[in-house]
């Protein structure tokens, strides 16, 4: 089978900012796993690039934005792993490091317009109808085998926690993490932080997925910084101070979101004294290179 073997450590963030509210903060460093098929991906991937191969699949078909970390993760894991890759990229066409970097690892991109895009199976269906090779993996990675590839993270785990954090694009990671609390019967409560306006939706994805009320799940919607992508100064200004501190590189589309909303829990202290926190860094600094110019 494909080796899927890395190294994601467990460490704990000393910032004084949590001393002085007395809650102890560790992160799990899935963005040390892979430079591009990076953190959450990796995971997602691992199972569905599995069953492809089962199949005897040799083309990865998948969708994204024009800076999609899913599709450079996918472009790249097939290179690793003996598939070819094919990406249809939202909106009109453009060229940006990331699309580069995915025609670098020999993904095909095609370009279609934000109407058709829409509906990814029927794309799917109209471009390999006649296709024994073509495996669909959808948009963000979602779906439940990538789901179940999430959940390992709470097996890797050193300690049990009071509280885990992570980012929001799709739920999947969330679902995973979920999944996991349940079956260990740790008593985690899971935050969710979604990066998008509107993540209420997230609620019924995970239930798609799986997800029953089992776990207690807290959906954080206000840090979105105005939607997805979009940033404010004084989340680049906490960027630069947390990377200054910790030597922790986050982003301003996900990670930067999901640590400074951890931050602002904190010091709103709906984070209880002497409680422990997880947050899962989902690695994608990738996305840093559309966004350079917001520093
Ligand atoms: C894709 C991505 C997410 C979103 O994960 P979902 O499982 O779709 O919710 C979170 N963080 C980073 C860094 C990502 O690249």
């Amino acid at each position: 089978m494909l080796d899927f073997d890395f190294y994601s450590p467990e460490e704990e963030i000393a910032l004084p900012f949590y001393e002085e509210h007395r809650v102890r903060v560790f992160v799990k460093r899935d963005d040390l796993i892979h430079p591009y098929i990076s953190g959450n991906k990796w995971r997602k991937l691992k199972y569905p690039l599995q069953q492809a191969k089962k199949e005897g699949k040799s083309r990865l078909v998948t969708f994204g934005g024009a800076w999609s970390n899913h599709l450079l993760a996918t472009a790249c894991a097939g290179a690793k792993f003996g598939f070819r890759t094919y990406g249809f990229v939202r909106g009109e066409t453009i060229d940006n490091p990331v699309l580069k970097l995915c025609q670098l690892f020999d993904m095909e991109l095609h370009f279609v317009d934000r109407e058709s895009y829409r509906d990814k199976k029927a794309l799917f269906d109209i471009h390999f109808a006649n296709s024994e090779e073509a495996y669909f993996i959808d948009e963000g990675g979602y779906g439940l085998l990538a789901a179940q590839g999430c959940t390992e993270i709470t097996n890797e785990l050193h300690r049990t926690y009071d509280h885990c954090f992570c980012a929001c694009g799709t739920g999947t990671t969330l679902a995973g993490l979920a999944l996991g609390i349940n079956t260990q019967q740790c008593g985690t409560t899971l935050h969710g932080v979604p990066v998008l306006k509107g993540g209420d939706f997230i609620r019924d994805e995970i239930v798609k997925l799986g997800v029953l009320n089992a776990v207690d799940i807290r959906l954080h919607l206000d840090y979105h910084f105005g939607g997805y992508a979009k940033t404010k100064p004084e989340l680049i200004e906490f960027i630069k101070m947390f990377t200054r501190q910790t030597s922790i590189l986050i982003e301003p589309t996900y990670t930067g979101k999901l640590f400074y909303a951890v931050h602002d829990l904190i010091g709103q202290k709906q984070i209880a004294e002497e409680s422990t926190v997880l947050v899962v860094h989902s690695g994608g600094l990738t996305g840093l290179l559309g966004m350079l110019d917001k520093f």
